[in-house]
């Protein structure tokens, strides 16, 4: 259930995630946590409702792309556009869902569609957008960047995606062969900077993940080659790592609901086995490490919480885990003064469970004990 901007809900005797042993009274007005303070012990030890509750931040995933249909972008152009539209819609409604109310679109969304779905499907995800993503069709002069630049600012798009590698289409020995000339790349964030644009680098890891962190991008994205000097380099220059670490793990197991050709599951085989040591390396240095899915397909919408299971697999502890998706990716997307906690003035977009978050044996059973989830946003906000 959505329960979307309420102008007055409270919850008496719930526990906060992460804080054990503590229960409290939570008023919520406007969609904005107004009061938050420990219950009293005087109605003893259980809820009102003889049910106990734990709340959440509502989850934020950095990398998502709603707009993409199908995994091959050649089948989604042989949809026609409503199919195209409502599954966009459903792939919406999917991450809400599952607790997710802020999305940052990692490529393929534009505002004007977020601005559309928000308002004629009525789903109340926050949505930070890309527009389109720089290429390696892109790598064409600055001249040319810089027109390209312009009509992605257009868009009014708050993000460059930068594509500054290959992925799972390029074979292993290529995968880290930049798409730009760092000449290209600096001006592409210079120039996104200048216009008060944040800057978000698919890189797998060799040079490219230098100039990112020469160029002070704010995250880059996969990262899976990453080296122990350059998770150094990351944090000493205040770069994220948004690690999409699940889709890789899906990809290789060719009995995945991808279900990829064995040439695509290798590759992604390769990305599985490198990074648990660029999540550790990044941990290690301390990286803010944001959550992110990768997540494009309607079998992958609404499963997000996979990527918690494989954080944790790779090192994160359950409290890390969370704050990289909670409060941890809101200071990546700008928005930590009122997004990602569960604290007076904030933004009341959250999780209501009947099980504690922080005991789930894994992401279904986490899935199972979602009561509702809380968007604080009114609709005006979104668009
Ligand atoms: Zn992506």
């Amino acid at each position: 259930m959505i329960n979307k901007h309420p102008r007055e809900q409270t919850f008496n005797r719930i526990f906060i995630a992460g804080i054990e042993g503590k229960r409290f009274d939570i008023t919520i007005k406007d969609g904005r946590f107004s009061s938050i303070v420990e219950s009293g012990r005087e109605y003893g030890e259980l809820a009102p409702s003889g049910q106990d509750l734990w709340i959440s931040p509502g989850v934020i995933d950095l990398h998502t792309h709603l707009a993409w249909t199908d995994f091959d972008h050649d089948d989604q152009l042989r949809r026609d556009a409503r199919e195209i539209e409502a599954m966009q819609a459903e792939a919406f409604a999917a991450t809400l869902r599952t607790g997710v109310t802020t999305a940052r679109d990692a490529g393929g969304l534009p505002p004007g569609t977020v601005a559309h779905l928000v308002q004629h499907y009525g789903q109340p995800l926050r949505v930070q957008t890309s527009s389109d993503m720089l290429g390696a069709a892109d790598a064409r002069g600055v001249k040319y960047l810089e027109q390209h630049m312009k009509e992605i600012f257009d868009t009014g798009a708050g993000w460059i995606k930068i594509m500054a590698t290959g992925g799972l289409g390029a074979p292993a020995e290529k995968v880290l062969d930049p798409n730009f000339s760092q000449e290209e790349f600096s001006f592409i964030v210079r120039h996104a900077h200048a216009h008060h644009k944040k800057v978000m680098v698919h890189t797998w890891g060799g040079v490219t993940i230098d100039w990112s962190i020469q160029a002070k991008v704010e995250s880059i994205e996969h990262g899976m080659f990453l080296t122990e000097e350059q998770a150094n380099g990351l944090a000493q220059s205040g770069v994220a790592y948004v690690p999409t670490a699940s889709i890789y793990r899906i990809a290789a197991d060719p009995a995945g609901v991808l279900a990829l050709p064995p040439v695509i599951c290798d590759r992604a085989a390769r990305a599985v086995e490198a990074h648990p040591n660029a999540v550790r390396y990044a941990k290690r240095a301390g990286v803010r490490i944001g959550f992110g899915t990768d997540y494009a397909t309607p079998a992958l919408h609404g499963y997000n919480l996979q990527e918690l299971d494989t954080l944790l697999d790779y090192g994160l502890t359950r409290v890390e885990a969370w704050q990289a998706a909670t409060a941890d990716a809101a200071e990546i997307l700008g928005s930590g003064h009122e997004l990602g906690q569960i604290a007076e003035g904030y933004l009341a977009d959250a999780i209501i469970f009947d099980a504690d978050p922080y005991q789930a044996g894994n992401a279904a059973q986490l899935r199972k004990s979602i009561v509702s989830v809380i968007t604080g946003a009114a609709e005006a906000d979104l668009i």
